[in-house]
């Protein structure tokens, strides 16, 4: 019984119209792992190159993240991320991308990781992301998948026959058009629900996001926000609280799904009120509870 997250373990280099960061902590499982982690223990798959801080791996460890499925390559180099956002804050520009130790990553799903239920698949080389599935012994009860536009770019059909395994898939709106070659969101879906999942979430930024399941449509609008200081992750912290929601209700109604998408977009707003994974360090559970009322409220 337990919760299986797999993504890129980073090192970032972030400029907003508000500030630039020096090289900080990132990437999608890390995001991932931070916030699924106030819901349920993680078990977590990635690979970090030697310059990664073991102080971060310890911080992790310390919020019940197993790092047993992260590798760690002494004489290679972290995954590196560098983007820029324009004024709105809701686009960027990916400035740099070296893949590092993620160029020949082969994962290894330990032993224990083997009663996975959930399994949530960050952003990763769609290659990576097929291969822990294919290890599972047993299917879990849910296969969520993020991905983005950049393994459109370079590994389009890789990618499709990763999303044809999958239950859910997790994309935005410009990688939902991308993804389908429909500009409608509402054709987008119907065509990328032939794809392989049974679900789909768009996520639209600050506008919130949209949940499909056959001809049933949920939408859910994000916490106005009178500042975003950084939107990184916000994506996968929205991931994270949404698997890591129905991971410890273990409900997969529609319904509950609904609840998620609000845990998730609580999540993220917190996300991006600081730079990198910073507020997601702070917050408390307390935190988590009040947000959530302003959703409901
Ligand atoms: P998001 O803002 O939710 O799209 O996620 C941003 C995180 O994704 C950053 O921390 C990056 O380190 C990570 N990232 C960016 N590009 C990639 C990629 N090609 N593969 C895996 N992770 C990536």
């Amino acid at each position: 019984m337990s919760l299986v997250v797999v993504g890129s373990m980073a090192f970032d280099a972030i400029e907003t119209p508000f500030g630039k960061s020096d090289k900080i902590i990132g990437g999608a499982g890390t995001y991932i792992a931070w916030c699924a982690s106030n819901f349920t223990p993680v078990k977590q798959i990635s690979v970090v190159g030697g310059d990664f801080p073991q102080a971060e791996m310890d911080e992790l460890t310390a919020r019940g993240v197993d790092l047993a499925g992260v590798q760690v390559k002494k004489d290679e180099k972290t995954f590196f991320w560098s983007g820029r956002y324009h004024m709105d804050m809701n686009s960027r520009d990916t400035l740099d991308t070296q893949l590092n130790v993620l160029e020949n990553f082969q994962p290894v799903v330990p032993e224990a990781f083997q009663d996975c239920e959930f399994l949530m698949l960050g952003n990763l080389v769609p290659a990576v992301q097929r291969s822990v599935i294919e290890q599972l012994k047993n299917r879990p009860k849910l296969i969520v998948m993020d991905t983005m536009n950049f393994w459109m770019e370079i590994a389009m059909d890789d990618l499709k026959q990763t999303i044809a395994m999958v239950d859910m898939l997790l994309v935005n709106d410009s990688e939902a058009r991308q993804l389908s070659g429909e500009y409608s969101l509402v054709k987008a879906a119907a065509k990328i629900l032939t794809m392989g999942p049974k679900y789909l979430i768009i996520k639209k930024g600050e506008h919130g996001a949209l949940l499909f399941h056959g001809k049933n449509v949920f939408f859910a609008p994000a916490l106005p926000l009178e500042e975003v200081f950084d939107p990184t992750g916000a994506g996968d912290t929205f991931a994270g609280g949404f698997i890591g929601h129905l991971a410890k209700t273990k409900d997969l109604s529609f319904e509950n799904m609904k609840t998620a998408i609000i845990y998730g977009s609580a999540m993220a707003s917190f996300c991006v009120e600081k730079f990198g994974t910073q507020r997601l360090r702070e917050i408390t559970k307390t935190d988590i509870d009040n947000r959530l009322q302003e959703f409901v409220l």
